[in-house]
């Protein structure tokens, strides 16, 4: 079931924001590579300003014969209610990436460290934070239908969690309002993260599982081991386009 790999590559960081290569590189080499569907994603926070630049410059690539190029902001959950760090005008946008790189807490972003170091202390419990984690994360995926849930769970390790802090109700309800939006989920190389216990309850729901490297240089798009693997332990590959199945 893991013929064809990879096909696709559902995000790839440019020199739009931290990566190495510039957008045009990235998709000649998805090219190369044989793949059908990219999605350049880039970081954004809400002062981003070169957003009509980026969306102007995947529009060449739109119709392409052999690959269909998608256009993706990455913005990191902010406040419990799921604020994104967004700029206020994203059209042209095609998928938003929502991501946990710090923790959501009431009044903005909490660094990890300062979390970790509190669940050390007796001063909070692992229970609530990850379904506070949670709920930001449902709250920030059902504002948009272009949602994707980025990295889903990589702030665990740097609390001192894992996946397994996280109860099966609680990835159930983030299934639910996925599903629900009509956003997606992708299992991403970098941070090697969902793994398939938590993928599962999304795949039940129909929800689209995309396969991501969030590479930031050439020499790593379209590696895939761990999600491979993850989506062979499912018994499922990504859904390829114009797979109606
Ligand atoms: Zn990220
Ligand atoms: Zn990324």
């Amino acid at each position: 079931m893991s013929a064809g790999w990879p096909f696709e590559d559902m995000h790839v960081h440019s020199t739009f924001s931290d990566g190495a290569a510039t957008l045009e590189q990235n998709i000649e080499r998805a090219i190369e590579l044989g793949m059908t569907r990219l999605t350049c994603v880039d970081h954004v926070r809400r002062d981003t300003d070169w957003l009509p630049e980026f969306v102007s410059a995947v529009e060449p690539w739109r119709g392409h014969r052999q690959i269909e190029v998608l256009c993706g902001i990455e913005a990191k959950i902010l406040t419990l209610e799921g604020d994104l760090d967004l700029p206020g005008d994203t059209s042209g946008v095609d998928r938003i990436y929502v991501a946990d790189h710090q923790m959501p807490g009431p009044d903005g972003p909490i660094h990890p460290r300062e979390v970790a170091a509190a669940l050390v202390a007796g001063e909070a419990s692992a229970n609530r934070v990850v379904g506070e984690l949670v709920d930001a994360t449902a709250a920030g995926v059902a504002r948009d239908e272009r949602s994707v849930i980025a990295h889903l769970f990589s702030i665990l390790p740097k609390l001192g969690l894992d996946e397994s802090a996280v109860s099966t109700e609680s990835i159930d309800a983030l299934a639910d309002c996925t599903a629900r939006v009509g956003a997606r989920i992708e299992i991403d190389e970098r941070w090697r993260c969902p793994g398939p216990r938590v993928v599962r309850p999304f795949l039940q729901r129909g929800v689209e599982v995309l396969a991501s490297t969030d590479s930031h240089r050439l020499e790593t798009l379209g590696q895939f081991a761990f999600v491979r693997s993850t989506f062979d332990s499912l018994g499922v590959g990504p859904s390829p386009p114009g797979d109606d199945a």
